[in-house]
């Protein structure tokens, strides 16, 4: 391809991999690179940037720092490999647009930030059409994952992930020696499973969070509540986000001397990855309802003024009635958060089987789940069983999964009793309630959309088809009522 700045000299290329931008990120991700003996070439916009880096992190490993991009580029071995670090969006567009004139065919650009899928496929095509080879690869673990080990799930071609799998699976959370990095599919593939696993992650801190609710309804103070998540995370419900929320249950506040939870604003914020799963299923009409539940329930915490005008409006139960001293309550909780959570999985998992369909990606689910099982913040247990049933057989929902399927038929009376006593003592569990409502529908023989078909017939003509027969009819409601085959 054509290039503004000569090709470097072979001699001169040392670095293995390069990383394009060092903030928290990218810095620990080219520190995590280094410790795995990567000769890695460093850069960042700002110079200063750089400079700090190599002052602090220097003796970490090889690390070849550039100031500008031309010496960045000239300093990688080819095919070069370059994780861009930066802001997703317009950034990535910028540091894209310098780099490509200064690379040659076959080089590969990773983009390594929280980017859109759609994003995604766009680069990968363009840089396709010029012989660059564009992995979006989604990373999770935050900043200490980065640095110590994160799941990672890259996208882009066959070819790209020949050459760059070996180092990314280098850095990755390893499971029993096997690292959580997999490449996930074509183009969009990796950033979209990256952006599910967000969504997964709302609707499981969400159900911990009604769970949490639905107990301090019940009297149990956030200290005992510590110790009831402590008890739960020794078995199916073990995870990094049970491991996280003891601690948060635990942490006493230095000023008022009481749980710190109580002195924290109750509205939740987002940086969006959780509504564009919920826009993407909508796209391509998946049902994430529990999915979508966790998004609106950090939407409504964040509306001070709706909720005051509805506060001082509203009559209600006003929880009481919950006994969280019962030890068949606390227990039918553990169930309902362990069936809630399976959901939310059935949910984004079947997200992911639609759009694999619709793009032609081919993601292999138990890969998805073999790779999620550490590193990530959805980390969890449950993962090994969900990669073992989805490795077993072809699964059109987790749902059906035999040990799945099982476990929810134990804990589905239990579930109803919870979303019942929420109902009945005017604790919102919407994710709880959700999740249920997604496992009814799916399991029922017949659902009122045959009541939604005729009132569409009714007043826009829309048609309906019979369970008699083949073929599409009509009601001629506004005439004689005959049903006429269109
Ligand atoms: P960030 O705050 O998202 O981005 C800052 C970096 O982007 C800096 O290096 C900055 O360079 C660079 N940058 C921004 N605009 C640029 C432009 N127009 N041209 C060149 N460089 C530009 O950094 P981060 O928190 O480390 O995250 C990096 C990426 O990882 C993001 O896409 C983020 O969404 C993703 N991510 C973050 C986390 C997390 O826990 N933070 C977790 C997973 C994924 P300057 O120093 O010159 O400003």
């Amino acid at each position: 391809m054509t290039t503004t700045v000569p090709a470097p000299a072979p001699e001169t290329a040392s670095a293995d991999v390069g990383v394009v931008g060092l903030a928290v990120m990218g810095a620990n991700l080219a520190r995590n690179l280094a410790r795995h003996g990567h000769a890695v070439a460093v850069h960042n916009r700002s110079a200063a940037r750089t400079q700090t880096f190599m002052e602090t992190h220097a003796h970490e490993g090889r690390f070849v720092p550039a100031e500008d991009p031309a010496t960045f580029v000239a300093s990688l071995t080819r095919p070069r490999r370059i994780v861009l670090m930066v802001q997703a969006g317009p950034g990535t567009d910028a540091v894209i647009d310098q780099l490509v004139p200064l690379l040659d065919e076959g080089d590969i650009v990773v983009d390594g930030g929280n980017a859109h899928y759609a994003d995604t496929r766009r680069r990968e095509e363009q840089l396709r059409g010029m012989g660059l080879h564009f992995v979006g690869a989604g990373i999770s673990g935050g900043e200490v994952g980065a640095l110590e080990g994160p799941s990672i799930m890259p996208g882009g071609s066959v070819e790209s992930y020949a050459a760059l799998g070996p180092i990314l699976e280098s850095i990755a959370a390893q499971v029993d020696g096997e690292p959580c990095c997999a490449h996930m599919g074509t183009d969009g593939a990796g950033h979209f499973v990256k952006m599910v696993h967000n969504g997964i992650e709302y609707a499981d801190m969400q159900f911990i969070a009604e769970a949490y609710d639905l107990l301090r309804a019940g009297g149990v103070d956030p200290s005992a509540m510590a110790d009831v998540f402590r008890s739960w995370n020794e078995g199916d419900l073990d995870s990094y986000l049970i491991e996280v929320t003891a601690e948060v249950l635990a942490q006493r506040d230095a000023r008022t001397g009481g749980a710190l939870v109580d002195s924290i604003v109750d509205a939740a914020g987002q940086k969006g990855t959780g509504s564009w799963t919920v826009q993407a299923a909508l796209d391509l009409g998946v049902p994430v309802n529990a999915i979508a539940e966790s998004v609106f329930a950090r939407s409504a915490s964040s509306h001070p003024e709706l909720r005051a005008a509805a506060r001082s409006a509203l009559t209600g139960p006003d929880r009481t009635g919950i006994d969280g001293a019962d030890p068949a309550f606390v227990e039918d909780v553990r169930r309902t958060l362990w069936s809630a959570k399976v959901v939310a999985y059935a949910q984004g998992l079947h997200l992911i089987r639609v759009a694999s369909q619709t793009y032609g990606w081919d993601v292999d689910i138990a890969e998805v789940a073999r790779i999620w099982r550490a590193g990530c913040i959805i980390r969890a247990r449950l993962l090994e069983r969900i990669r073992g049933e989805y490795a077993a057989q072809d699964l059109t929902t987790l749902l059906e999964a035999p040990s799945i399927r099982d476990g929810l038929a134990e804990s589905q009376d239990a579930w109803r009793r919870v979303v019942g006593a929420a109902a009945a003592s005017g604790v919102p569990a919407p994710g709880f309630s959700a999740a249920l409502a997604y496992y009814d529908t799916l399991r029922a023989e017949r659902l009122p959309a045959a009541l939604v078909q005729g009132q569409r017939d009714y007043f826009g003509a829309h048609t309906y088809r019979r369970v008699d027969d083949d073929g599409t009819f009509h009601t001629a409601w506004s005439a004689d009522r005959a049903e006429l085959r269109i």
